[in-house]
Order: structure tokens, then C-alpha cells, then sequence
């Protein structure tokens, strides 16, 4: 006997009819070349293959801003670039300084002591980003060989943005310093090399704007140089950097590479090449300051102070009287405008990566959101903040 075929519901039946605007904080919607890319599937071995790579890694060396040769991808989410920075920098009794500023942060000491690494922690306090000086003290009593943290810390839209004097001081200390840039690479100024960063991650569906489950990794010539000298093999097959040199950098097999993904990732990356990296920081600059403006003239409060306010996702303190869940489930339901919730934290996220930063869509993102704070009863001024989001993007074009 056969086990029954199913009742079959096809996906017209399952999806919405209207797309919903994906203005969360991520996956973000994807420009049609990106899409188009994704549908194709070719081999994933061969000159085709071996040309689309070598593009991805040149693209790749300007949009992290390093010469380091050591790009790679990872058929998985930024959470599988985030493990393969840890896992073949990290090992038994490594000793690791995780500095937390929240969930992301967090889950990067969560990897490294999964590995039998040795991990102190430094907590930043909430909303804020972390002290130098207070930096430096943890170094010099722990002596950290590995040092891991986030540019932008999604969960509670924290920007750190000391990253580069953290990342030259550890540096000072012979320490290797991994970088979570999945929200923020693309929107606004990382310089691998300059700031002597070790291992940069980034997932495909933030800043890139590409599909989710395709990430990029880039090391440094100096942290490679300790996974070829690592005492002992990683237990993590799959995202053994020396397994996966062999697609990325000898075009031979170790898995079968995800081929759609990697071509939309190359349509990503050639995208933010023509538009360059200084224009593309000054249209998320510019969305993502005109959107806050708009926000508080509505008469909400975001919830970062301005020093340590991450743009690429703007956390919005929630009004008095209204839950985070209903306020995110009426703007999808009645509006089709997709915004976050939060981990823990009374707030909603929207997010300002990639195609979500554009005029079009900040304007129907802000009459969404104001509409439907007012639909559950809360008391907004959606005139002024409208008024005030298309004052920012006069203002700073
Ligand atoms: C989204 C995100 C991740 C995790 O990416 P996944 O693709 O969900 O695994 C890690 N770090 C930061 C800063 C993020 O924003």
C-alpha cells in the first residue's frame, strides 16, 4: 500500500495576490536582474562557471573593499558565513572576546563556544555602542586571540560605529577580528583593509538585495594563514574554508555550488558596482534620515539615539496602547506592507537595505504605517510626517 497523495493547494491559492512591500529587515524585495538570474540554473563545474566566479570575487574585493584573494561563498543563510568565519578562525580553547551588543552579536559567541573556544563576553548596554577604553581593558586582561562583532546590530538597530578604531586597536593586540556586516555591507562605509579586519560576513537578502541562502565570506591573507596553520581539521565539512577553496579558488568540486543563487549574487554585486559604493552610501543615507524625519514628525520616538543609531534599520519605539504584532500584522493585512517585529524589545523594525531605500516605496512605506497606527487608535500627524519625509529627500539630494 502507498501512502495517499495529498490535497494539493497551489501556490496562487497560498500566496497573496497583491506582492506584499518587504520592508522589514530582510529578505528585501530584489531588482527584476537579480530575479531573472535566480531562474536559471547552468553547470555548476566548467569555463562558464569559473568566469561567473572570478567576476563574484572581483566584484566582491570592491564592494567589502579588500585585495585579500579570499573570497567565498556559502550555499546558506548569513548565519552559515557567520559559522564559517568561527569555525575555521576558532577552535578548541581559542580564546574569543565576543563583544554583544544583542541577538547577532550574541549568536556569534554562541558559535564560537559550540566550537570549545574559550569566550568572555563584553555586554554593551542597550542602545548604546561599545566604549574604548573599556575595549582595550578587556583586552589586556583577557587576551583575546579572536575578537568577533556586528557593524549593525539588526535585533536592536545599534550601529557601531567605532568598528574601525575597535577593529585597528584588537588589531594593535595580534588579535583576528570578524566582522557581522549581513544588514550593513553595501549601505554605508566598511573598508576591510583599511580597518584591518580579519573575516567580514554578509548574507544575499540585506544590504546586497539579492536572494536569501547564498552568503559571501572575505579573509583576511592574515586569518588565512592561520586556517592553513589551524592545529586540527574542522569538524564543519561543509564550511571548511580549505574544502571550499577548491570550488572557489581551483573551479574543482566540494559541494554542488547553488548556481541561481550565485548568478542572482553576481546581477547583486554588478548592480552596486555601476552604481558605485559612494552613491549607493548616499541614497541610503539619504532614504533612511528622511524616513526617520518622517517617522518623528509623525510623533513616534525611534528608539536608538542618534550616536549609535544604526540607518540600514530603523527601530521605531512602539505608541502607548498598541501591540507590535497587531501594528505589524493591519499594515500587512490591509496596506501589503511587510515590516518587523522584535526580538524582546517593544519596537518595530523598518528596514533601509538595498531596494527598500527608494523614494517610491519610503512613500507608501510611511502612509502605510501611519494609517495604520491611526486605524488601531493611535493619535499621529500623517500630513507632517509626510510632509517631512519628502522635506528630507529634497534636503539631502
Ligand atoms: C540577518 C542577520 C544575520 C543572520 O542572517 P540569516 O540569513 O538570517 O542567517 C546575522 N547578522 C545580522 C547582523 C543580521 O542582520
Amino acid at each position: 500500500m502507498l501512502i495517499d497523495v495529498p490535497e494539493l493547494i497551489s501556490l496562487d491559492e497560498i500566496l497573496p495576490t497583491e506582492p506584499l512591500l518587504m520592508m522589514g529587515a530582510g529578505p528585501v524585495p530584489i531588482p527584476e536582474q537579480v530575479a531573472r538570474a535566480n531562474s536559471i540554473v547552468i553547470n555548476h563545474l566548467g569555463d562558464t562557471m569559473a568566469k561567473i566566479i572570478d567576476q563574484v570575487k572581483q566584484m566582491s574585493r570592491y564592494v567589502f573593499q579588500t585585495q585579500s584573494k579570499w573570497i567565498m561563498g556559502v550555499a546558506g543563510p548569513g548565519s552559515a558565513a557567520m559559522e564559517m568565519a568561527v569555525t575555521n578562525l576558532v577552535w578548541q580553547d581559542t580564546r574569543v572576546l565576543s563583544i554583544c551588543n544583542g541577538f547577532f552579536s550574541s549568536r556569534l559567541a554562541e558559535m564560537a563556544s559550540r566550537v570549545g573556544a574559550h569566550v568572555e563576553t563584553l555586554k554593551v548596554a542597550d542602545a548604546s555602542i561599545p566604549d574604548l577604553v573599556e575595549v582595550k581593558q578587556v583586552i589586556e586582561r583577557f587576551r583575546p586571540q579572536v575578537i568577533t562583532l556586528v557593524q549593525g546590530e539588526t535585533s536592536n538597530t545599534v550601529c557601531n560605529k567605532n568598528l574601525a578604531e575597535i577593529s585597528q586597536l584588537a588589531h594593535q593586540y595580534g588579535c583576528y577580528v570578524i566582522v557581522d556586516a549581513v544588514c550593513t555591507l553595501s549601505t554605508m562605509p566598511l573598508k576591510m583593509d583599511e580597518w584591518q579586519i580579519d573575516a567580514v560576513i554578509t548574507g544575499g537578502q540585506k544590504g546586497l538585495s539579492s536572494i536569501p541562502g547564498v552568503s559571501l565570506i572575505a579573509f583576511s591573507e592574515r586569518a588565512y594563514q592561520r586556517i592553513h596553520s589551524r592545529p586540527t581539521k574542522s569538524a564543519q565539512w561543509c564550511l571548511d574554508a580549505q574544502l571550499a577553496e577548491q570550488f572557489w579558488h581551483r573551479s574543482s568540486y566540494h559541494y554542488t555550488a547553488p548556481v541561481s543563487g550565485i548568478l542572482a549574487i553576481h546581477e547583486a554585486l554588478a548592480l552596486i558596482c555601476k552604481e558605485t559604493l559612494e552613491s549607493r552610501f548616499a541614497r541610503h543615507l539619504r532614504c533612511s534620515l528622511a524616513l526617520q524625519r518622517g517617522i518623528e514628525a509623525l510623533g513616534l520616538s525611534l528608539y536608538v539615539p542618534e550616536e549609535a543609531r544604526l540607518n540600514s534599520v530603523i527601530g521605531i519605539s512602539m505608541p502607548n496602547g498598541i501591540a507590535q504584532k497587531a501594528l505589524c500584522q493591519h499594515i500587512s493585512n490591509r496596506y501589503r506592507v511587510e515590516i518587523a517585529g522584535s526580538f524582546g524589545l517593544d519596537i518595530v523594525r523598518i528596514g533601509q537595505m538595498g531596494e527598500q531605500s527608494r523614494a517610491h516605496h519610503l512613500f507608501r512605506t510611511l502612509h502605510a504605517f501611519g494609517c495604520s497606527i491611526r486605524d488601531l487608535g493611535g493619535k499621529i500627524d500623517l500630513p507632517t510626517g509626510m510632509a517631512e519625509l519628502e522635506r528630507g529627500l529634497q534636503a539631502n539630494a
